[in-house]
This record gives structure tokens, C-alpha cells and sequence, in this order.
């Protein structure tokens, strides 16, 4: 860790990522993105994958990815099929290497609704070709993020509905219960990989239903419990 003073930097630094907490002033600072790749059984079958439990796979996202609610999303450039996975997001307050399972809600600041955005033709073809995602899952405004709720005032949540809608249809439904990996075996699985952080975000898996977004489109959604998330799909940024 450098001690340099600021006034050497050769240009300004950039502003720190947060997220909003609900019904307070203070902000969650975000350190890192960790997504779990597939983790309702449905969703996988609808990626024409077989759902055997294997375990959790992660990739990431840029910290500055993460946008609040009520943002307009540009429609991403290099894609022609943009698409929506609603997500319970699980906020990292206390950080830990190799953390029990038994443990790991003891390290979880909080809970929020997120939106893991996704460029399917490009992270499909990656996929296929062996290559990794970051072109398919790691854009600019790929990770719109509802205000966090304290897992202390919300409970470890471990079922409730989870939802979306496009332009007010029912796009996705499931349960947070059907995860095949529960928070606390995603939270463990991440810290035997990564040294977890405090303002490290999770977004752990979405259920079935995902579909192609357009210009325009008003994208709402939520999980019981928690404020709800909503973005408006904006033209081709
Ligand atoms: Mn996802």
C-alpha cells in the first residue's frame, strides 16, 4: 500500500464506487463484484446446461459497474441480445479468508436487489469458444443495485419471492429459497477463493426467465423484503 500523498497522483483519482443503504445517510463503499455463475436449476436448464451441483463458479465485474435505482441503463454497444437477471445481492460488512459455513452470515452486512446485465450473444460465444466473460457480464452499467438492507434488521433472508417485469409483465419468478448454493455456502465457496473485503458484493444467481431487453423498456424488480429495483433501458450508449 503506498503512503505517497494524494498531490502525486499524475490525475485525479476516481470517485470511489458506493452503494445506497436504506434509511440511512452513510454509504456502503464497494471494494469488489463477485457473481455466481449458475445457481437455480431452472435458469441452468434454460442455458441448455445440465444442473448437476457442482460446485459455485464466480467471475466479476468492475466496482464502478454498479449503478443505483431509478438510473437509466444505455443500451450497450456490440450486442444484439442485452439481457435482464434479477439477483439477491449479498453485501460483505465483515471480511475473512477460508470462512466456515457456519460463519459466514456472521460476515454479511446486508442484502439488496440487483440486476447482473448481460451481453448473452457475446458471453454465449465466449462461453462456446472457451474464452472468458468480461465482454458478456463486465460493461459499463452491467450491475444496477436497490438500496442495501441490514442483514440485522432483514433476517438472513433464505426464502421470499424474487421477481421481474419488463414494461410491467412478468419476465422472472422463482424463490430465493431455490438456490441450489444458500448465501451462507456462497459467502464460504468466496472466501476459500478470494480474501473477502468489507463493501465486497455477491450477486448470487438468477432464476429462470431471463430475456432480451430493448431501448425503452421500463425493467422492474424485487425481492420480499427489500426495496425494489428499477431502470429504464435508454438508447445505444
Ligand atoms: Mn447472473
Amino acid at each position: 500500500m503506498s503512503t505517497q500523498p494524494a498531490s502525486v497522483l499524475t490525475f485525479g483519482a476516481p470517485p470511489q464506487p458506493t452503494a445506497e443503504i436504506a434509511g440511512r445517510s452513510e454509504r456502503f463503499p464497494i471494494h469488489r463484484v463477485y457473481c455466481v455463475g449458475r445457481n437455480y436449476a431452472a435458469h441452468i436448464r434454460e442455458m441448455g446446461l445440465d444442473p448437476d451441483r457442482e460446485p459455485p463458479f464466480f467471475f466479476m465485474k468492475p466496482a464502478d459497474s454498479v449503478v443505483p435505482s431509478d438510473t437509466a441503463v444505455p443500451y450497450p454497444p456490440q450486442t444484439a441480445d442485452f439481457h435482464h437477471e434479477i439477483e439477491l445481492v449479498i453485501a460483505i460488512g465483515a471480511g475473512g479468508s477460508d470462512i466456515p459455513m457456519e460463519a459466514a452470515l456472521d460476515h454479511v452486512f446486508g442484502y439488496g436487489v440487483g440486476m447482473d446485465l448481460t451481453r448473452r450473444d457475446l458471453q454465449v460465444d465466449a462461453r462456446n469458444r472457451g474464452r472468458p466473460w468480461e465482454s458478456g457480464k463486465s460493461f459499463d452499467h452491467s450491475a444496477p443495485l436497490a438500496p442495501l438492507h441490514l442483514a440485522a434488521e432483514v433476517g438472513p433472508l433464505s426464502r421470499g419471492r424474487i421477481w421481474l417485469t419488463v414494461n410491467g409483465d412478468i419476465r422472472q419468478e422463482g424463490d430465493i429459497g431455490q438456490m441450489i448454493w444458500s448465501t451462507a455456502e456462497v459467502v464460504s465457496a468466496a472466501s476459500r477463493l478470494w480474501e473477502l473485503r468489507p463493501g465486497d458484493l455477491i450477486y448470487s444467481g438468477t432464476p429462470e426467465g431471463v430475456g432480451a431487453l430493448a431501448p425503452g423498456d421500463l425493467v422492474e424488480g424485487g425481492i420480499d423484503g427489500l426495496t425494489g429495483l428499477t431502470i429504464r433501458i435508454g438508447g445505444a450508449g
